[in-house]
């Protein structure tokens, strides 16, 4: 007996094996989920079916985010393939790699307005058009980061875009809490994935996480797809418009103890 028996999932922003969508969809299909997924076209093909086909998911529709047609017409497909939709996944995030490096202060116009486009507005787009779909009991998932929080060197402008994304979940929370769809924001620590190496300076933050976080280990892709199961899940029931860490403790530190370090 899985904890999603008889759930069906939408998951966004697989690009490999490596992706925190990946981990997610794992955790869903060992607990019984029905798992589809939507990336951007050009790794459909070569990257996620190949996975799909891995935990027997045949739903996998290409979508650029920052087209409302293409969100569209992934819902509708979805709608006439599949039916219901129980648990939403957005994994996904873009800012120029021009502008995580650097200081904040030099953030371009465009640069500021792509990163929260596709990082923020795309959950809003994907709420309002999975909303027919979805019912009462069903869950909404995203992916913020400590950057919301705090400063982290290069981070920048999507630090401001989590920002964005966790108070953009709170609004959706009340929106669509009336008719029983919760919604809720997993922050985890850093995890080596494409997304990840495109920050400046990730390598470093990577590596003194474990001296800082009290569990003392690096987080996995498994460790956020069993608190994404929890949130998807009949157990999370009351819980919504939460940003639930899943950072080892990293983010209640005030001043790391010097005594950690190697
Ligand atoms: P990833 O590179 O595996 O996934 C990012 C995904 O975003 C990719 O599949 C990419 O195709 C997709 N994407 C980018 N632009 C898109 C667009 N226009 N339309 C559709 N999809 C688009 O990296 P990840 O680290 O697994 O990232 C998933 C989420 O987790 C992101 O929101 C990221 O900010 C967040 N996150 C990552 C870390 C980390 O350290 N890796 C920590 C906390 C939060």
């Amino acid at each position: 007996m899985g904890l999603l028996d008889g759930k069906n999932a939408l998951i966004f922003g697989v690009a490999n094996d490596h992706s925190i969508a990946w981990g997610i969809a794992k955790a869903f299909h060992e607990q019984g989920a029905r798992v589809g997924f939507s990336s951007i076209e050009s790794l459909i093909e070569r990257r996620v079916r190949p996975l799909a086909e891995q935990i027997g998911s045949t739903f996998v529709v290409p979508c650029d985010v920052r087209d409302d047609g293409q969100v569209r017409a992934v819902f509708d497909r979805w709608g006439a393939d599949v039916g219901r939709l129980d648990i939403l996944v957005h994994a996904l995030a873009f800012a120029d790699r021009a502008d995580l490096d650097g200081l904040f202060v030099d953030t371009s116009r465009g640069g500021f307005a792509i990163a929260l486009d596709v990082s923020v507005y795309s959950l809003v787009a994907l709420a309002r058009e999975a909303r027919p779909h979805l019912a009462p009991g069903s869950s909404i998932l995203t992916l913020s980061y400590y950057g919301a929080e705090k400063v982290v060197a290069h981070y920048n402008v999507m630090g401001v875009a989590k920002a964005a994304l966790e108070a953009s979940v709170r609004y959706l929370a009340a929106d669509l809490g009336p008719e029983g769809v919760r919604v809720n924001a997993i922050s985890a620590g850093p995890i080596r994935t494409v997304a990840a190496h495109g920050i400046a300076g990730f390598k470093q933050m990577y590596g003194t996480f474990r001296d800082v976080a009290p569990l003392r280990s690096n987080i996995t892709i498994e460790a956020v797809g069993g608190t994404a199961v929890w949130l998807a899940s009949d157990l999370s029931g009351q819980v919504t418009g939460e940003t639930v860490h899943v950072d080892g403790g990293f983010s209640i530190m005030g001043v790391p103890n010097p005594d950690a370090a190697g």
